[in-house]
């Protein structure tokens, strides 16, 4: 982190927004917001479930590289635009994810309702998509050269079992030339998420003998086992003094209606401000699993060993927090000011944790525009008022990358 400087910003604000070729970009974001949004559609209808992102990855670098990026695909399946700067030991990397949370078989289609979109992926992450395309443009428009090289990738791996494994690879990679890391996640403008919220996720597994609903009946059964858990642990009472989350995600097990199950699982997703309240959390989970087997093996007078349990641990977020003193912060409070936005700080789950986790300066901001029903089939956009978000963006890499003549 040796390039990110006690000094805020290269250059001060005044003097960037001042620059012709600021202003070019700026001319360029108030007319073409339209072309933004046909960058968000067109990425959006290519499906992009967890572990398939390459359709999407592939479509995102033709756009890079049609505006004079440098690209590749790495290992893990990010797709890297790089532009260099004088200096190219430093990096400004702003970041979108490129998975969904929907299976392969959704339809990602793109309706149109008023001056909404409608379709799952719309705003997460087609907003931050949408908006890293229209960044690679604006650049390329205002034909600006920085100081620090600026980094823009579509990452993979963001959403439920990726297990942020995309953001993993950019950190790896550019190590200690990452002077800062925006993610664009989404579409609110209002937030600067400066901390990541830990969060473990795991599923609870529990098998048995099964057998046949009438003539085995007193084999314990893994799915009421499971049941019993889940009460077991929805009994306790979480720490009043960080805040904490759970929720037992999806359930499942069993073959029909009149078999005892030989198999259940259910996967749990269990979030804190704290890193030792998320470890104390997953500690009384596995607990309360391992006591709602107990319960069901003496319900039946079974042998102790009847049923079997095991964890699979599918991600564990580290959490982490940006110094209130941060550079980084000063930088975009300054954009905010200088646009008349008004915004306040955040906590969240996105890729900002790993390298927040890692202190390096890192945050997550929105897109632009404005847009609800994240993870759900009724996701909405409304790209209305989106420059204001690209504008942001744009000032805020300049003034952390620095012009050069
Ligand atoms: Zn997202």
């Amino acid at each position: 982190m040796a390039a990110f400087s006690a000094r805020a910003t290269e250059n001060s604000l005044d003097k960037i927004v001042e620059d012709p070729r600021c202003g070019r970009a700026l001319t360029w974001i108030d007319s073409s917001a339209e072309w933004v949004t046909s960058q968000q559609v067109r990425l959006t209808e290519i499906p992009a479930p967890e572990f398939a992102e390459t359709r999407r990855a592939e479509a995102l670098r033709e756009i890079f590289a049609a505006n004079g990026f440098q690209t590749r695909t790495d290992s893990s399946g990010n797709v890297i635009a790089e532009r260099p700067g004088s200096d190219p030991d430093s990096v400004i990397l702003l970041a979108a994810h490129l998975d969904t949370v929907f299976s392969g078989g959704t339809d990602v289609r793109v309706k149109r309702e008023g001056t909404r979109l409608l379709a799952p992926g719309i705003s997460d992450n087609g907003a931050g998509l949408g908006a890293l395309a229209g960044l690679a443009r604006a650049i390329a428009e205002s034909d600006i050269r920085t100081r620090k090289t600026i980094v823009l990738a579509g990452d993979v791996g963001e959403e439920g079992e990726g297990n942020l494994r995309g953001m993993r690879a950019l950190v790896n990679e550019f190590g200690s030339h990452l002077a800062a890391v925006i993610a664009v996640d989404g579409p609110s403008t209002e937030f600067i998420t400066t901390q990541g919220i830990a969060s473990r996720r795991i599923e609870a597994v529990v098998t048995g003998p099964g057998g046949h609903s009438w003539s085995d009946f007193g084999i314990p059964n893994p799915i009421s086992a499971i049941a019993r858990g889940i009460v077991r642990f929805t009994s306790m009472r979480l720490s009043l003094s960080v805040r904490s989350t759970y929720n037992f995600g999806t359930i499942e097990g069993g073959t029909s209606v009149n078999s005892i199950p030989a198999r259940a699982a259910v996967k749990v997703d269990l979030r804190s401000e704290s890193e030792a309240e998320a470890g104390k959390m997953e500690t009384a989970l596995r607990q309360a699993m391992q006591d709602g087997l107990r319960d069901e093996e003496a319900a039946f007078d079974a042998p102790g060993d009847a049923l079997k349990l095991s964890f699979v641990s599918l991600g564990v977020r580290p959490a982490g927090k940006l110094p209130a003193d941060s550079p980084l912060l000063a930088a975009v409070r300054d954009v905010d000011r200088f646009l008349g936005n008004r915004s306040h700080i955040e906590r969240s789950s996105t890729d900002a944790n790993l390298p927040l986790s890692l202190g390096i300066p890192a945050m997550a901001l929105g897109g632009g525009g404005r847009g609800g029903g994240a993870h759900t089939l009724n996701e909405w956009y409304d790209p209305t008022g989106r420059e204001l978000g690209l504008k942001r963006l744009f000032l805020i890499a300049l003034s952390l990358a620095g012009l050069d003549r």
